[in-house]
């Protein structure tokens, strides 16, 4: 049995100090001031398009290296059974931290450009620790950047989507055990959600 890295867990400070990057500008208007927050982080090489095909998406404009943060995700925190209570159009926004939590928006008004990226079956980034959003390959301008959703949805909560993404390996159908597939957990082992990979350590280390 070969050990199993586990990532390395944020301290405690350094993960609330990340989900709460906060900006604060200040315009001065006459007398009135306008405070705008942000979650969340995306690299400035990056920007959301529409897709022409479902919706809005994630493009690189410039080259992106292997290993590059292309993001950290923050938000609200929230329970499953909370995010479920949300409008409609942003009750599946939220990024998965573990079993019963995510982080996210919980307004439609604070949509993010974090909130854009898309699903794939042959993605070319993941995740690293909690929040942040890796380059699992170099990416090259035009590309869209997809994480495989398998990487950060668990839990019991049944969860299924129709999956577009159109890749040869698609496997139609994302769902909410998708990261106890043993062939996704040999392909993403790195950059899965840390609950996750601590959950496949575990079932590993029974075997
Ligand atoms: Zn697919």
């Amino acid at each position: 049995m070969v050990p199993v890295p586990i990532f390395p867990l944020l301290t405690h400070s350094r993960f609330l100090t990340l989900i709460h990057v906060v900006k604060l500008t200040h315009m001065e208007k006459g007398n009135s001031q306008k405070k705008e927050r942000m979650f969340s982080w995306m690299n400035s090489k990056l920007e959301v398009r529409d897709t022409g095909k479902y919706g809005k998406g994630v493009f690189a404009t410039e080259n992106l290296q292997k290993n590059d943060i292309l993001a950290m995700f923050g938000g609200y925190v929230m329970t499953l059974d909370e995010e479920s209570l949300l409008p409609e159009n942003i009750r599946d926004l939220g990024h998965q931290i573990s079993d019963d939590f995510v982080i996210g928006i919980n307004d439609v008004a604070d949509l993010q450009s974090v909130d854009y990226f898309n699903h794939s079956c042959n993605p070319n980034a993941g995740i690293n620790g909690q929040i942040f959003l890796v380059a699992m390959e170099d990416v090259i301008p035009d590309e869209q950047i997809c994480f495989d959703y398998a990487m950060t949805v668990g839990g019991d909560e049944p969860y299924s989507l129709e999956c577009l993404c159109g890749s040869e390996n698609c496997r139609r159908v994302i769902s909410n055990t998708d990261w106890e597939n043993p062939e996704l957990q040999k392909k993403y082992r790195g950059y899965f959600q840390w609950y996750l990979q601590e959950k496949i350590n575990k079932l590993q280390q029974a075997l």
